[in-house]
């Protein structure tokens, strides 16, 4: 059961601080960097951090932008994963300013409380950058970056209050495909049509799409068709992301998609390059008690969650997360009605009252979870427990 009274007190403390929150967030909003290049707003958290009393290592994990601020003692070992990326074009389109603002709203209101009440555990917050396609928490991993960590959560602005209801896996893949240049009319007969084997690709799976599952997506850009019409292109690009839920599926649909492009190979007589483009996400595996913790908080705080949403069909690096320690990336709503992710509509959004007031929520929400993990050592069993199953 949660703890009303703790809830309230840090709820109380997020509040009497807002103007700290918001001062960060609208920094980072108001310089927009992309994947790896998040120097100011990498900067001023963990200047931010390190005011509050965290003890801060970076660069981490060898990435610049990457930071892991730390307080307290124990054995005991909670983490708040924060991203402050942006999107070309649309600057802050998915809101990680506030996926910053929330984690150190909840890290700085967690570590008064265990100062406070002296209550033993570790509280980690790690600055993860590039999440939007670069993938930066699989290139923390492969550096151990959870290795001492026993579970980490994360919070995402979203238009709806959502538990963490799972992600897609995503493989992305680069098809090239070598034909021979030919006059298209002189000596057509000479040629061998790397466009056409690419339009065969994205014809063939747009007929295998409708065998495919509900929970399965495949989706692709062409990014070089040829130079000019009247020479057969002996070259062409293309690319393609194939994403599912279930990782058995995964591995089917990979097989297809190289068998269709054995297919076009055939069906032009070119010769296909396949190299993937990213390293692959794995799919969100969500803990169910620090979900229920989540959800709990949210409601008492009056952000009503919406009971029926579905799973995300999107991808995310914190999916590998999910998979190596338990953690929930759950969502707290920045708007009154539905607005696409990735939206000049969500950028706004992200800047709004509403949403630094349901991010001060939803950040006491979090910092309520990480005192149940330090204090309650059943609900700690519970997570680990749901972590294991199959
Ligand atoms: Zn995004
Ligand atoms: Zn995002």
């Amino acid at each position: 059961m949660q703890n009303q009274t703790t809830l309230n007190s840090m709820a109380d403390f997020i509040e009497k601080h807002a103007a700290t929150w918001q001062e960060l967030s609208e920094a980072i909003w108001q310089k927009p960097e992309l994947g790896y290049e998040e120097a100011a707003a990498s900067a001023k958290l963990a200047e931010m951090l390190q005011q509050q009393g965290f003890k801060v290592q970076k660069p981490y994990c060898g990435l610049p932008t990457a930071l892991r601020a730390e307080y307290g003692r124990g054995t005991s070992v909670f983490a708040i994963a924060a991203e402050y990326d942006a999107l070309p074009e649309i600057g802050h389109g998915c809101g990680h300013n506030l996926i910053a603002a929330a984690a150190l709203a909840a890290a700085v209101a967690l570590k008064e409380l265990l100062a406070r009440e002296n209550i033993p555990g570790r509280l980690v917050l790690l600055g993860t950058p590039a999440e939007e396609s670069k993938g930066g928490k699989v290139k923390m991993l492969e550096q151990h970056c959870l290795d001492d960590i026993d579970a980490v959560m994360m919070l995402h602005p979203s238009w709806q209050t959502i538990p963490d209801l799972g992600s897609t896996a995503i493989c992305r893949y680069d098809v090239e495909f070598a034909g021979l240049a030919a006059h298209a009319a002189g000596s057509p007969e000479l040629g061998l049509n790397a466009l056409d084997a690419v339009l065969m690709l994205f014809n063939a799976v747009n007929a295998w799409r409708q065998q495919l599952p509900e929970s399965s997506r495949v989706h692709g850009i062409i990014l070089k068709g040829g130079v000019v019409p009247n020479v057969i292109p002996d070259y062409a690009h293309c690319r393609f992301f194939l994403r599912s839920t279930d990782e058995a599926w995964m591995n089917k649909m990979t097989a297809r998609f190289l068998d269709i492009i054995k297919g076009a190979e055939l069906m032009t007589g070119t010769t296909a390059t396949v190299k993937p483009s990213m390293v692959p996400y794995q799919s969100r595996k969500p803990n169910q008690p620090m979900n229920d913790a989540y959800i709990a908080a949210v409601q008492a705080l009056g952000l009503p969650p919406n009971t029926k949403a579905k799973s995300s069909r999107g991808s995310s690096d914190v999916g590998n997360f999910s998979r190596t320690r338990p953690g929930i990336h759950a969502y707290f709503s920045i708007s009154e009605c539905e607005i696409p992710g990735h939206s000049l509509a969500f950028a706004q959004a992200a800047h709004s009252d509403l949403g630094q007031t349901n991010m001060r929520k939803a950040a006491a929400a979090m910092a309520t979870v990480g005192y149940r993990y330090f204090t309650d050592q059943a609900f700690r069993q519970a997570v680990s427990e749901d972590f294991l199953r199959a």
